[in-house]
This record gives structure tokens, C-alpha cells and sequence, in this order.
């Protein structure tokens, strides 16, 4: 099999590229290693930044999220009793956010490219990427029990934190930076009207929660919980009780709707960054470079802005010969990768309360969110950085 560009992986990053692609005039070919369903059903981000609507929409796949998805104009923060509401678009002159789960997206892109663009393969595992360095990129996949290759121009390793792609990058020229924390995020899906109608963010002397949502009727919620936890030691009642404490507030108007939940499952929280995101005619996307924890909500659509940046460089290179933008392909999206980064970190540090808290961290943590919910250029900064930097 030959192709023009050779995707591993079916995530956001892969199925997004391979539609940017397909309106470009130019071919792919897209291997994934697990079938439809399970891609089409993992619970994962659900808050796209302005520059992602925007990008779906001029890709054509926008369609159901503009019927379905939640525009959001803010987000709550809630600490020492109190709750203040940051406001996106008079903080950065009209940007919002969208909720929109990672499943739907995937669903919408999935269609879209199964209906009119290059193969999708489910099921094909991609073995290992050879000759990037040789200007001769493959990738050897299995698929049905039987090895194949796909010979392409350019491969983009878009096959998240466990893939392949980025063992191809020689350890000699590669330099990884990492932060794993103490703790991680139990997640539930319930079937319940949120109970706020934006996304509230709290931190407690009890540790970090977030009260989330899918859709009108489906709740999404996480507790910080240590890094060990298994998520089954958790009843519901024990972790609707444990939000409720979480989301304490000074106001009698207030109150935690339950429902059965439908999902609970616990997330590691790490960040991560591998440079470079290029080697010869391989590109790494998305989270197969780099890890933010989901505080930031920033993962998914990092991996959108680095799938942009690509197919505008190729289309640069195929149009008219201009190598320079694959060329800055990597120090163009580490830039935006580290703004991500630092936010998603002073978010996590801020909010969440380290095993080794002392008196002393918590106040500077208080101090923190005092001086967001008192400064408004504080607030514009959070604001610009939650809702996007420009791709
Ligand atoms: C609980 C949770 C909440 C999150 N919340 C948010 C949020 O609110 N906002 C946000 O922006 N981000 C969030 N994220 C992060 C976001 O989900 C990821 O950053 C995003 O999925 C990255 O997309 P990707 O396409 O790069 O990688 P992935 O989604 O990991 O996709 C990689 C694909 O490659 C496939 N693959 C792997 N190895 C191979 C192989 N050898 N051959 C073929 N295929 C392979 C995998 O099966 C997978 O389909 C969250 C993550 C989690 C876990």
C-alpha cells in the first residue's frame, strides 16, 4: 500500500488530520489499532476552545456540534466558601467555549471521513515507523492476523502516550521533560441534569473537584483522589457525599443534584513533553508528544493545533515547494504545547492539595485565587489561556 500521508491512530488528532488532508486535495491512509466501537465510545475530553469550533467548522464537521453542543460563556470557581464566575467573553474580547464530548467528535469525523475521504483501517496496529531519517517512511502494520507496510511521503505519529511513533525518534536526539503528581482524577458519568450550568472548578482543604457536564441531562464530575485509588472503592453515595462536601459554598440556593452513574473510572495526572515533535519525514501529534493533566482541559485540543499546524505546512510544501513551514513544524507547536503546559500546571497547583500540603501551601494557594477573583487582569489571563492561544 502506498499513500502520500501515512496517520497512525484514530484519536482526535489522526481522524482530524486525515479530514484537513482530505479537503487539501491530498491523500492518507489512517491505521488504528482498536475497532470502531471502542474508539467511537472512549470517555475522554469534552471542552473544545474557540480555535477547535472554529476548525471543525471550516473542515465541515461542525454541523452536530453547533446543534448539540453547550456554547459556555465562563467557568465558577469555588474556594473558602465563596464562588466567583470568570467570564470569557468580556475577558477576551468575545471567545467562548464549546461542550462537546471527545466520543461525539470522534463520531462526527469518523462519519465524514468513512463517507467520502482516504481509508480508515480499524483494527491495524502499527508495528513500528522505519526509514524516516532516508527520506523513505514506513510503516509496517498488522491487520487480520497478516503483516502489511504502508509506504508513504510523510508519516504523523498521531498514536496518543502508548503508541509506536515515538520510539522512531532516536533516545540520542530526543530530550523528554515529565511531572507525574500524587494524585489523579475519579471520574463518574451520571444520568442527571448538572446541577450549575457552567463548569465549576473548587478547591477544598479536602482536596480538588470538578462539576462538569456531557449534555443537558448528563452530569460529568471528578474528585481528586490519591494516584493509587481504585475507582470501585468508591460507592456512589460515598462519591456524591464527597462532592457535595467539595463544592461546600455560602449559598442556601445551592444544591448537588444525584443520579445513577453510568462511568467511574480513575485518570493518572502527568504532564509530559517530548522534543522534538519531527524526525526527518515523521511528525509526532497530539498526545503521542506530550501529556497535560485534564485540569487545563487542554489535551484535545493541543492535538488540533498540532494537526493544523501540519496540514498547513504540507499543503505549503506541496502548493509551492515552501519547506520552511514542515521545517518549524516542531518549535511552531512546542511553543503553544509549553503555554499549555505552564496553564495546565498553575491550574493543577493551584487547585488540587499535594499528600505533603502544608499550612503554608495552602495559603499561597488561597492567595492565588484571591488575587484571580480581585485582579482583573489576572482573570483575563486565565480566560485567554482557558479559552485558547491562537493556532
Ligand atoms: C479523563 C480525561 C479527561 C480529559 N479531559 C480533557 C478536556 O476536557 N479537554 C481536553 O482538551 N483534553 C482532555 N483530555 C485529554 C484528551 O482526551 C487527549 O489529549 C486526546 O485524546 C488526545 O488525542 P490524540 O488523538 O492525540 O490521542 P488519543 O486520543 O490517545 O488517540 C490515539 C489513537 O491511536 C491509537 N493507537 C495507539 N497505538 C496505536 C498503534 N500502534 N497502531 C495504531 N493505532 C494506535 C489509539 O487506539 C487511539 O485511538 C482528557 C483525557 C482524559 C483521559
Amino acid at each position: 500500500m502506498r499513500t502520500t500521508v501515512g496517520i497512525i491512530g484514530a484519536g482526535p488528532a489522526g481522524l482530524l488530520l486525515a479530514r484537513l488532508l482530505h479537503n487539501a486535495g491530498i491523500a492518507s491512509v489512517v491505521l488504528e489499532s482498536r475497532d470502531r466501537d471502542y474508539v467511537e465510545r472512549r470517555q475522554r475530553a469534552g471542552i473544545l476552545e474557540q480555535g477547535t469550533v472554529d476548525v471543525l467548522r471550516a473542515a465541515g464537521v461542525g454541523a452536530r456540534m453547533d446543534r448539540e453542543g453547550l456554547p459556555h460563556d465562563g467557568i465558577e470557581l469555588r474556594f473558602d466558601r465563596r464562588r466567583h464566575r470568570v467570564d470569557f467573553p468580556a475577558l477576551t474580547g468575545g471567545k467562548q467555549v464549546m461542550v462537546y464530548a471527545q466520543t461525539e467528535v470522534c463520531k462526527d469525523l469518523i462519519a465524514a471521513q468513512l463517507a467520502d475521504g482516504g481509508p480508515l483501517l480499524f483494527e491495524a496496529e502499527a508495528l513500528a515507523v522505519e526509514g524516516a531519517d532516508i527520506d523513505a517512511p514506513r510503516v509496517r502494520f498488522r491487520r487480520g492476523g497478516a503483516e502489511d507496510v504502508l509506504d508513504c511521503d510523510y508519516v504523523v505519529g498521531c498514536d496518543g502516550f502508548w503508541g509506536v511513533a515515538r520510539a522512531a525518534i532516536p533516545e540520542s536526539l530526543a530530550r523528554t521533560y515529565e511531572r507525574t503528581y500524587p494524585f489523579g482524577w475519579l471520574g463518574i458519568l451520571a444520568d442527571v441534569a448538572p446541577s450549575h450550568d457552567e463548569l465549576v472548578y473548587a478547591r477544598s482543604d479536602r482536596g480538588f473537584c470538578l462539576l462538569s457536564m456531557r449534555s443537558p441531562s448528563v452530569t460529568r464530575a471528578y474528585l481528586q483522589v490519591p494516584a493509587d485509588t481504585d475507582a470501585d472503592d468508591w460507592s456512589a453515595e460515598e462519591i456524591w457525599d464527597e462532592l457535595d462536601r467539595r463544592l461546600e459554598v455560602d449559598d442556601p440556593g445551592w444544591r448537588l443534584a444525584r443520579g445513577p452513574l453510568t462511568a467511574k473510572s480513575v485518570t493518572p495526572m502527568r504532564s509530559y513533553v517530548h522534543e522534538p515533535m519531527r524526525h526527518g519525514r515523521l511528525f509526532l501529534a497530539g498526545d503521542a508528544a506530550h501529556i497535560v493533566p485534564p485540569t487545563g482541559a487542554k489535551g484535545l485540543n493541543l492535538a488540533v493545533g498540532d494537526v493544523v499546524t501540519f496540514a498547513r505546512a504540507l499543503a505549503a510544501r506541496l502548493d509551492k515547494g515552501d519547506e520552511g513551514p514542515l521545517d518549524a513544524y516542531s518549535d511552531t507547536c512546542l511553543r503553544r504545547v509549553w503555554q499549555a503546559e505552564r496553564f495546565s500546571y498553575a491550574m493543577t497547583t493551584m487547585l488540587h492539595r499535594a499528600p505533603y500540603a502544608s499550612a503554608f501551601d495552602d495559603r499561597v494557594q488561597l492567595a492565588a485565587l484571591d488575587r484571580l477573583t480581585s485582579s482583573k487582569a489576572a482573570e483575563a489571563d486565565l480566560a485567554e489561556a482557558y479559552t485558547g492561544f491562537p493556532l
